[in-house]
């Protein structure tokens, strides 16, 4: 099988381009499914704080016997921990939860803008960056306004912004952003949780690569530059996920894949609102 790709963030370390998200894994599942996953090859795992299975993924990881080095684990800071003392503790929280002595990326998971902290939060990452234990540090669901004031406010650019992105909602504007600052897009629901299984377009891409529509869609991802965390608990989804290293959409087949944006698209919540 081909090798997985990777992107390199912009304070020099290597993300894979295909994660596990484990959003609405039961935390009793978790060991079995991150297990599952690193065995098929996987080396990136997506949790967070609020999905309740920190310490699911953390037994998986131990579980699979991969060393530490070579996996990616990211996890996320909840809305409500916003705030320099409430973040350290957090983050204490999560690394004893997932049992590691340190994360790949640690994301703010929202920007939650009417509590007007995700600045002073932003600093307490940079000094959780600089203890070592997380090698990486970045943001969720921010948008344009989101990260001018960040950066304006603090002179560091995140590594990663982790938002909403699948062929029905592409965010072409916010992804501009990300690439004339040299922060790369990592897309949540992928796959449009499970949507883009069901369009005709892309059935009939995949039909012609002899491959599975969520195989086209995440290729989509890859040749695209993005990251992508796709969910599932069902083995034989995970490894299929994965499978999608030996094989190339033409770029006609990605302009048609384009051509199904739509700015009614989002599933999720506007960040803006979002608390
Ligand atoms: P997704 O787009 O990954 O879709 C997942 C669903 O698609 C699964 O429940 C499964 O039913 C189906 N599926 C997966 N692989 C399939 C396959 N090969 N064939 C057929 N069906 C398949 O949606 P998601 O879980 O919402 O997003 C993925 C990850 O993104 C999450 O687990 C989480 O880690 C992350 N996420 C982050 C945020 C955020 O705010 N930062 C929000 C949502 C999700």
């Amino acid at each position: 099988m081909a090798q997985q790709t990777h992107i390199r963030l912009n304070d020099g370390i290597d993300i894979p381009q295909i994660g596990l998200g484990v959003w609405q894994v039961e935390n009793r599942d978790a060991p079995k499914v991150v297990k599952a996953a690193i065995d098929a090859g996987y080396r990136s795992i997506d949790t967070a704080a609020i999905y309740g299975n920190e310490e699911g993924v953390g037994a998986g990881i131990r579980a699979a016997r991969v060393p530490r080095e070579q996996l990616f684990v990211t996890t996320k800071l909840w809305n409500d921990r916003h705030g320099a003392k409430n973040t350290f503790k957090a983050f204490d929280e999560s690394l004893k939860k997932l049992q590691l002595a340190y994360v790949d990326l640690y994301l703010i998971h929202w920007p939650t803008p009417r509590a007007n902290l995700y600045v002073e939060t932003w600093q307490a990452l940079q000094e959780i960056k600089q203890s070592g234990r997380a090698k990486a540090v970045g943001v969720s669901n921010f948008k344009v306004p989101h990260l001018e004031r960040l950066i304006g406010e603090t002179g560091i650019v995140p590594a990663i912004n982790q938002i909403e992105l699948h062929p029905r909602f592409q965010q072409k504007a916010q992804r501009e952003f990300h690439a004339r600052h040299n922060i790369v897009t990592e897309s949540w629901s992928p796959l449009g949780q499970g949507r883009v299984m069901k369009d005709p377009l892309i059935a009939g891409i995949a039909q012609k690569h002899g491959r599975t529509p969520a195989q086209v869609a995440l290729r989509w991802h890859i040749q695209n530059g993005f990251v992508a965390i796709p969910k599932s608990v069902t083995p034989s989804r995970i490894v299929e996920n994965f499978q999608v290293f030996d094989f190339e959409l033409t770029e006609d087949e990605m302009e048609k894949i384009t051509t199904l944006d739509n700015n009614r698209g989002r599933i999720g919540p506007d960040p803006d609102l979002f608390t």
